[in-house]
């Protein structure tokens, strides 16, 4: 089997509610989204997507997504997307590094190999967890009230895992962390996603000051280095996000006890292929792991999903469904939904979900 045209859609995926990154840094109101269709000579047909939370939130550029795939197309067009190992070389031979472009080809090879052998990726993997996952929701709010107000909406909804964003002023924050275990129900996986906000000092303040809630706080600095720092300062479980980026940055964090939990988001890793080297490295080091898309829609949300499935019930906290929080849905209501709170593994061979090829429009790209 050979890859023998991959065609590239962009669409703009507009959000349901503006968002505000921790303490109201970044606005977002539409994510820019690349959608794949990768074909091969026997007639299967692969999709993928690329879509980064932003261009201002992290190092990963829609437009460059296009632009990389333009570049790598000649070195991918004839390989067999199933040997998704020789693909990723080709990727990383023709261009070094921007892993977020490489995630959608990555994506689509694995829903043709899935396809191919009959079974949904997770299995394809030697996983396939039926245990459906619970949706982590995504509290981007500012004061307690609103705070209190979105987790709402959300349970209402049937979520028991949330990310409730702070990262801005340090005493609001210790206030809402407060006010949210407060009202914690029993069950309840709750994260305090920090998006890089905090200085050494701060994050050192808020980790003292809520250190009797033993409350769990993702990517409480900028890099790394922060992180390393302030480790041993603090009794706090970390989780790290943003600056997971490279199989060499999960190896750091695990070898040097950086972080209790790693927030694998697909995109930003360059794709499933990569994503399952960090999902063995934190087994190995007994940390256990938030999947997530970047951004996106169900599509990005399912290959979550599979790769969640391939990781133990018990060390899996939660995925997250990011087609909740948008007002287009390019699959017509197919693919993983929330069902009280959960997505199920679908069932189908491959991703589990293809996009309604008229809600794109024409490619803006097609190599052959
Ligand atoms: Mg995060």
């Amino acid at each position: 089997m050979k890859i023998k045209r991959i065609s590239v859609y962009h669409v703009d995926l507009p959000l349901e509610h503006p968002y505000w990154l921790s303490g109201g840094r970044l606005k977002f109101e539409v994510l820019d989204a690349t959608l794949v269709k990768v074909e091969t000579d026997s007639g299967l047909v692969g999709w993928g997507e690329g879509t980064p939370w932003g261009h201002t939130y992290v190092p990963a550029h829609g437009p460059g997504i296009r632009a990389g795939i333009e570049t790598m197309a000649p070195l991918i067009i004839g390989l067999d997307p199933r040997h998704v190992l020789d693909v990723e070389r080709a990727m990383d031979l023709a261009l070094p590094g921007h892993l977020y472009a490489k995630s959608p080809i990555d994506m689509a090879c694995w829903d043709i190999a899935g396809q191919a052998a009959g079974l949904p990726i997770a299995d394809l993997m030697g996983g396939g967890s039926r245990t459906p996952r619970p949706i982590a929701s995504s509290v981007g709010a500012k004061t307690i009230d609103e705070t209190r107000a979105v987790m709402d909406r959300y349970r209402q909804r049937g979520y028991i895992a949330h990310s409730v964003k702070i990262g801005g002023d340090v005493t609001r924050d210790i206030a809402r962390i407060r006010d949210v275990e407060d009202i914690r129900r029993d069950g309840e996986i709750i994260l305090y996603d920090v998006n890089r906000g905090w200085t050494r000092q701060q994050a050192l303040r808020v980790m003292s000051a809520t250190e009797d809630l033993n409350v769990m706080l993702e990517q409480p600095c900028e890099t790394l280095d922060d992180i390393a720092a302030i480790s041993g300062k603090h009794a706090s479980p970390v989780s790290v996000d943003e600056t997971l980026v490279t199989l060499q940055d999960a190896a750091r964090i695990a070898r040097d006890g950086l972080a209790e939990i790693f927030g694998i988001k697909l995109n930003r890793v360059g794709g499933l292929t990569k994503a399952a080297r960090m999902r063995d490295i934190a087994l190995a080091h007994g940390i256990d792991m938030f999947v997530m898309a970047t951004g996106g829609s169900v599509l990005a949300d399912a290959e979550a999903l599979q790769l969640a499935a391939t990781i133990p019930d018990a060390n899996c906290h939660a995925v997250w469904a990011c087609q909740d929080m948008l007002t287009v849905d390019i699959a017509g209501g197919r693919g993983p939904r929330n069902i009280d709170g959960h997505l199920h593994l679908p069932e189908a061979p491959g991703l589990g979900v293809h996009p309604d090829e008229n809600a794109l429009g024409d490619p803006v790209g097609v190599y052959s």
